[in-house]
């Protein structure tokens, strides 16, 4: 039985998280010696851009019904295209929401957070992130199926070609009351769960009038930008760049945190970082703790610094 995986698409358009989804349910077929379908939603992208990353069928369902996004609806659908024992899942916000559906109607484990490939596959056993991201733990399925969903930036974008073949089904699920009226557009140029690189600031910056440096930062480096959550409580920063237990939880290779104390809340959403550097003017931060790089100083001082020297170094 072919390895399903769900190729999330943002207004049709497959995003890196779904191409990593894909990459590794390709993994994982190889582990098993077998085959991927990919399962997606009415998209406009065309199903070439998931072979590449190890797709051999593409199930493409088409219905006007899932138009708007509808966590049951979606995992009704899925439920009727998907007859293998292991689904993978991006672990976005809305694949996210769809997966334990999933999972309750085909009565299958469910695992989120998945780091890597699985330890073992009967029973399937994998390494996931759990704590809001403070520690691991090793999840075996009861099972006989699984449902995981990949932890975005834990496995990587694989390239995979295959010659595979599309097949489209015209479904109309049932619908359910449950509608997604409006999706919060990031503010910055780049989608912040989708960047390489995230310039974070916090209430170190005194005011939103400082931000032009944090922006300036990121420009260089290009990066999208991210506050704490107080920064947006007060409206210094729009709410799509809280990141956090409450906000958004990223994992960039690289994220700059510039005056920002470094609470838990604020850790659980950003420790999955790959690399980690803090600007604080405070020895005692406790991010610093959670750092790869630290740098004790004023920001006002080291921001446009940096930014100079990371002109100059690419000039
Ligand atoms: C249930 C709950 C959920 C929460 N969820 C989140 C969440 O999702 N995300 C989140 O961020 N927070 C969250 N919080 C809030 C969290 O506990 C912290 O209060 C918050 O993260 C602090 O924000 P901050 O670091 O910007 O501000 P502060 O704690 O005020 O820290 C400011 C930092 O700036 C430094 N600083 C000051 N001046 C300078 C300077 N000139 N140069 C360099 N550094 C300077 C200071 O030394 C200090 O470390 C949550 C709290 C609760 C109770």
């Amino acid at each position: 039985m072919a390895v399903f995986v769900y190729a999330e698409n943002i207004n049709g358009v497959y995003k890196k998280a779904a191409l990593e989804a894909v990459a590794y349910a390709k993994a994982v077929a190889s582990q098993k010696g077998d085959t991927v379908t990919a399962v997606t939603v009415n998209p406009t992208d065309a199903s070439e851009v998931l072979y590449k990353y190890g797709a051999d069928k593409v199930t493409v369902i088409r219905d006007e019904s899932l138009k708007s996004f509808s966590p049951k609806s979606y995992a009704q659908a899925l439920n009727e295209v998907t007859d293998g024992s292991i689904i993978v899942f991006p672990h976005t916000t809305d694949a996210s929401s769809v997966a334990p559906m999933l999972s309750v109607l085909k009565n299958f484990s469910l695992i989120t957070n998945v780091l890597a490939l699985p330890e073992s596959l009967s029973p399937f056993q994998v390494k996931r992130r759990a704590f809001s991201g403070k520690g691991f733990m090793h999840a075996k399925a009861d099972e006989a199926g699984v449902v995981v969903t990949v932890s975005q930036n834990a496995f990587g974008v694989k390239e995979n070609p295959v010659s595979g073949i599309e097949e489209v089904k015209e479904l109309s699920v049932s619908n359910d009351d449950t509608r997604v009226i409006a999706h919060e557009q990031s503010s910055g140029k780049l989608d912040l769960k989708e960047a390489e690189i995230v310039v974070s600031a916090g209430r170190g910056l005194k005011g939103p009038e400082n931000w032009g440096m944090i922006e300036d930062l990121a420009s260089v480096l290009g990066a999208a930008t991210a506050c704490s959550k107080p920064v947006s409580d007060i409206g210094w920063r729009p709410h799509s760049e809280h990141v956090g237990q409450t906000g958004k939880a990223i994992a960039p290779n690289l994220y700059i945190a510039v005056g920002i104390s470094g609470a838990i809340q604020h850790l659980a959403g950003v420790n999955g970082s790959k690399t980690i550097v803090v600007i604080n003017n405070d020895p005692e931060a406790p991010f610093f703790k959670a750092a790869d790089y630290g740098i004790v100083g004023d920001a006002f001082q080291v921001v446009p610094a940096l930014t100079e020297k990371i002109k100059a170094f690419k000039g």
